[in-house]
């Protein structure tokens, strides 16, 4: 048998497992798919769309947080999601990166891997990362040793502080530290940075795994002026690299990074369009940008 078949295997026993334990399929109730299972580093972008979801619904208790939800993202674009509280903003990443599994519908990354096939581990290494509203750094290491550690989030973080950068992945470390505008700090305890400042260090930490998307859920919440106009350029100058999907209530932030900006509400997309063109929709004004 060949290592991949070997994988497969393994993958198939694990996902039939996790069948057993939840009485239901991996694909969240639907029957088995037709995609292969993919190997991290790639993904098919060929027919334009690095994420795509198709009328995925989920319910707590009864309470549909998503409805029929039906949305795609382009490679190297930067999507901004608006929506009021409750839209279900955040319950759509948690679908996107294996937290939550959903009653129903289909959730793509590239054309040929199915999301709802992966745990959300493995869903990280397939190259989906996220960035929760709060910063969660190690306080008590310096910026360099928690973009160090990045790399090997799978360790034991004493073993992790054993092992040595090769010069391919300095290169990246430095890199990263040029892009999150850290430079300058990199030997500071990442406890003695500014709020804004930590944020862009755990995006610095994800940007370490090279991330073919980027989940960012209210990057900007808290952060001065200044760190937001920083933000906005750092998010700038990752789009074409790297895909992006920004939950934000900022509207000059939003403002300053869209190119589409989608309009959650009640599970669903109410609108979607340029900031203008939502901004001058009646609905949108209706439920979230108020009169
Ligand atoms: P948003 O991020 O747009 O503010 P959320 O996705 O957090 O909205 O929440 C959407 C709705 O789903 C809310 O009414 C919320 O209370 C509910 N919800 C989210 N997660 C859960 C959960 N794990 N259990 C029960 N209800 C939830
Ligand atoms: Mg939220």
């Amino acid at each position: 048998m060949t290592p991949d078949l070997l994988e497969e295997g393994a993958r198939r026993a694990e996902a039939h497992a996790l069948k057993v334990e939840h009485g239901k399929t991996e694909s969240g109730g639907r029957a088995a798919g037709f995609s292969r299972l993919a190997t991290p580093g790639e993904v098919d972008v060929t027919h334009g769309r690095i994420l795509y979801l198709e009328d995925v619904s989920v319910s707590f208790d009864g309470f549909k947080a998503i409805n029929k939800l039906s949305l795609d993202i382009a490679p190297g674009e930067l999507r901004c999601i608006i929506g009021p509280n409750g839209a279900g903003k955040t319950t759509m990443m948690d679908i996107i990166t294996g937290k939550t599994r959903p009653d129903e519908g289909r959730v793509f990354f590239g054309s040929t891997i199915d999301l709802l096939r992966y745990t959300e581990p493995e869903i990280a290494q397939l190259g989906i990362g996220r960035k929760f509203q709060k910063p969660t750094v190690f306080e008590q290491l310096t910026v360099f040793e928690n973009l160090e550690l990045a790399l090997k989030t799978n360790k034991a973080v004493t073993a992790s502080m054993l092992f040595r950068l090769d010069s391919t992945q300095s290169d990246r470390l430095l890199e990263v530290l040029h892009t999150i505008h850290l430079v300058g700090n990199a030997s500071a305890q990442a406890g003695t940075l500014s709020h804004g400042q930590k944020q862009w260090l755990e995006i610095g930490m994800l940007l370490m795994q090279d991330p073919k998307l980027l989940l960012l859920d209210e990057p900007v919440a808290g952060m001065t002026d200044e760190e937001t106009e920083r933000t906005a350029e750092l998010f700038l100058s990752l789009k074409g690299k790297h895909s992006l999907m920004v939950v934000e209530h900022d509207m000059s932030f939003i403002n300053t990074i869209s190119d589409i900006v989608t309009v959650l509400c009640d599970g669903s997309v109410l609108a979607q369009g340029t900031l203008a063109q939502v901004q001058a929709d009646e609905r949108v004004i209706e439920v979230y940008l108020g009169r």
